[in-house]
């Protein structure tokens, strides 16, 4: 599985990065995690005819601004979206006019799926809720013997925990500074590293950090001390899993 990191900014595109998106491509399907303001960059790195899914988080705006850029994408297998079941109504609110074609007058086929009906995926996918102001659930993806776990946004809880156990690569959020939780619906790296180190997570990659407090590279690596097996990516960077 290579994991390839397009946006790993949290709320807003600065110079450390654009807002929420990663995709993962395993031999048989091209799974993009949020659609932030780095989901352009899809554009250039989807060459295969595989399927295409992209899992949706939650409907804040930064990890779904990049949809604007669809009627960019001509994928003639097309993309299925699959979100939340009970965001469907908002996300269909928010995929039309006046604030973007509708799926049905984009050049590919376009589908959004709830995702209690997606089902006979090429990859195993779990989903739990998490704690955040609006409804938002975290993944936990099963693909080519490795487990992958796209958990952001939230505070600690439970299900960070079960989504990211054993996990092979962890994906979370790092919101706060360190020691300067500011609620409880967001993470500070120490409690990232925390729940890293419960679930016994072979690898942390913090993301989604809020841009207006981390404003330098410098504090991005800062943050990642608290667990010896942590990076912060940079967009752009990729691993093979
Ligand atoms: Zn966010
Ligand atoms: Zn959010």
């Amino acid at each position: 599985m290579k994991i390839t990191f397009l946006g790993t900014n949290g709320w807003f595109n600065t110079h450390t990065g654009h807002s929420t998106c990663v995709m993962a491509e395993t031999k048989d399907a091209y799974i993009i995690l949020d659609a932030g303001g780095g989901f352009y960059k899809t554009h250039d790195l989807i060459k295969e005819d595989k399927p295409i899914f992209l899992l949706l988080t939650h409907l804040h705006m930064d990890h779904i601004e990049g949809l604007q850029v669809l009627p960019l994408f001509n994928f003639k297998q097309g993309m299925k979206i699959l979100v939340e079941d009970s965001s469907m109504l908002d996300l269909q609110n928010i995929m039309r006019l006046p604030y973007m074609p509708a799926p049905k007058n984009l050049k590919m086929p376009t589908e959004i799926v709830p995702l209690s009906k997606a089902k006979n995926l090429p990859f195993k996918l779990e989903y739990l809720p998490l704690v955040h102001p609006v409804k938002t659930v975290g993944f936990r993806i099963t693909a080519e013997d490795k487990i992958l776990t796209f958990a952001l946004d939230t505070g600690p809880c439970e299900n960070l925990l079960k989504l990211s156990e054993n996990a092979d690569l962890m994906i979370t959020e790092c919101s706060f500074l360190p020691s300067k939780p500011m609620g409880n619906h967001h993470l500070t790296p120490e409690q990232a590293a925390q729940a890293a180190a419960e679930a016994k997570t072979k690898l942390l990659a913090l993301i989604h950090f809020k841009a207006d407090d981390y404003d330098t590279l410098e504090k991005l690596v800062a943050a990642s001390v608290y667990f010896t097996k942590t990076f912060a990516p940079y967009d752009g960077d990729f691993l093979n899993l």
